[in-house]
């Protein structure tokens, strides 16, 4: 029988960092995987490099360039006569995008001598060692043994009652993501993160996009300045957000789909090429054999961690999105360093106060911290600061003015709370709110820092001085 000082089980981001880590500490390590790509072949780094973050990426990029060419540039005096677009094209570069970084996670499995188990995990009694099962039929499963075993199989797209997704008329995200043509009608199913951002993608392509929401508050995670200027920026644009819909069936004939759904108007039928479901996401906790192995579940399917990201069972961790906290790949890679160091003997923590969020969306949203209803809902004492990119002269002179800045600070301490942003490059720009955070910094810290101009930067120093009403450009 194979043994091993570590094995885990899955190569998304939080599973093959925890390997890196692992085998760079000097711990023999295998990763058990059993994700099979597009071209029929085992591929590593799970579903962000796969079919959620990079190729989402991807094409976002490739729909805002094409966008610039047909509604943007001629603002700049650029005139570009017999634009297209060729979606194949397209779809083909993500593709060589995903198979660049997913081959780049194999080869630095050889270079840290991370053994690949490449198959279907299952965890045994006791938590002590796991069955991999082989893609190929007929190959008996194999046992491996280990001293530590890091649990991070993540999560798959949820699905609806009455609402069955075919991969062909119906899809989820990863669907979405493949498209051979643009659909002139396009509903989406979920204003969240996924919804919104590739409903962009389509939109921006030239599709007719209806976006069907069952809550009645857009972004409920997103501060509620930056949620009502976003939805207003996205109507602009085009995207008809309907909220407080409730979607009751959808029946797809030969090209079409129709979908039945309820507003406090009454009941409403609405037929598109493509329906996108893109209600959240579920643990993938189904086949690891928890039950069976003594594995702790919450009511929602997660595994049960502690803030160290241990299970009940010893020598056992979870990480990723199997377990609590936000579904983001950054927040799963820490957790696999700090398992991993962990596992080696060290003290490490991960501030889960300070991860950054970004939707990917044209203007961007990034936030990091607490939003004000968070605050009020804890009945804590805080000042805010607000600067539009309206004022910004480096967001005239790139003739993206939709958006701001906002900052939230504790009102007696003056320390930072939160940080929450719409703009250009917002997914960059967050990152100097994130270190404010991690270092504990007040507005006055960033007050007296000296920000380039003309910079979007210059946005978060504004925020900072309007805290104390100072802001020197509005
Ligand atoms: P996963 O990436 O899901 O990987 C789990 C791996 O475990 C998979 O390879 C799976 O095959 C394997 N596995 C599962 N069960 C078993 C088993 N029993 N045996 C063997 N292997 C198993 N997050 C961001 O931070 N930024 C983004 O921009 C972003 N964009 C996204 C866009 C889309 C369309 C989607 C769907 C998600 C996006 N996310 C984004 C979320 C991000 O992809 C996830 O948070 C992240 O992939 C979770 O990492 P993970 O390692 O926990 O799990
Ligand atoms: P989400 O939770 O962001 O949004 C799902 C939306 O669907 C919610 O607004 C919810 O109210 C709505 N909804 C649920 N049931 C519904 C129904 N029956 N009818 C209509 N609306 C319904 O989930 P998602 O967009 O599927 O994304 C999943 C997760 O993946 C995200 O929460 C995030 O953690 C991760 N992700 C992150 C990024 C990023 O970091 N940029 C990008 C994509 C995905």
């Amino acid at each position: 029988m194979k043994k091993f000082d570590v094995v885990v089980v899955g190569a998304g981001p939080a599973g093959y960092v925890a390997a890196l880590r692992c085998a760079q500490l000097g711990l023999s390590t295998a990763v058990a995987d059993k994700w099979i790509g597009k071209d029929g072949q085992p591929s590593l780094g799970g579903t962000c490099l796969n079919v959620g973050c990079i190729p989402s990426k991807a094409l976002l990029e490739s729909s805002e360039h094409y966008e610039a060419a047909a509604h943007k540039l001629e603002n700049h005096g650029i005139k570009i006569k017999g634009l297209s677009v060729d979606i194949p094209a397209m779809i083909e570069r993500k593709d060589k995008v995903v198979h660049t970084l997913t081959q780049g996670i194999q080869f630095l499995f050889k270079k840290n001598k991370i053994t690949w188990l490449r198959g279907h995990a299952r965890l045994q009694p006791g938590g002590r060692s796991i069955t991999v099962t082989p893609h190929e039929t007929g190959v008996p499963p194999e046992m491996v043994e280990a001293d530590h075993i890091i649990l991070a199989t993540g999560s798959a797209s949820r699905e609806l009652p009455n609402v069955p997704v075919d991969g062909d008329l119906v899809v989820d995200s990863s669907g979405a993501l493949e498209f051979r043509e643009v659909p002139s009608k396009l509903v989406i199913i979920g204003a969240g993160v996924i919804g919104l951002e590739l409903g962009s993608v389509w939109k921006r392509l030239g599709a007719e996009v209806v976006v069907l929401e069952a809550m009645d508050t857009f972004l409920p995670m997103v501060d509620e300045l930056v949620a009502s200027e976003a939805l207003k920026e996205f109507g602009r644009q085009g995207l008809d957000i309907r909220m407080s819909t409730r979607v009751l069936s959808a029946k797809t004939g030969k090209r079409k789909v129709t979908v039945n759904y309820q507003d406090a108007k009454g009941d409403h039928v609405l037929e598109c090429d493509k329906l996108i479901v893109a209600v959240g996401r579920k643990p993938n906790t189904d086949g690891l054999n928890a039950t069976e192995s003594g594995l702790l579940l919450d009511e929602r399917g997660f595994v049960h961690v502690d803030d160290f990201c241990r299970t009940n069972l010893p020598n056992v961790y979870a990480i990723g999105d199997i377990v609590r906290g936000p579904a983001l790949a950054h927040k799963g890679q820490e957790e696999g360093v700090m398992v991993a160091e962990r596992i080696h003997g060290q003290e490490m923590r991960i501030n889960y106060e300070a991860i950054p969020w970004v939707i990917y969306t044209a203007p961007e949203i990034a936030w990091v911290g607490k939003t004000e209803r968070q605050l009020k809902q804890a009945a804590r004492i805080y000042k805010t600061g607000v600067f539009p990119l309206s004022a910004s002269g480096r967001a005239k002179a790139m003739d993206e003015t939709a958006g701001l800045v906002k900052v939230i600070s504790d009102a007696q301490t003056d320390r930072i709370l939160g940080v929450h942003m719409m703009g250009p490059s917002a997914s960059e720009l967050i990152m100097e709110a994130v270190v404010a955070m991690e270092f504990a910094a007040s507005t006055e810290d960033i007050q007296r820092i000296v920000h380039a101009h003309p910079s979007i930067s210059e946005a978060f120093h504004e925020a900072a001085l309007a805290v104390d009403k100072r802001a020197l450009h509005i």
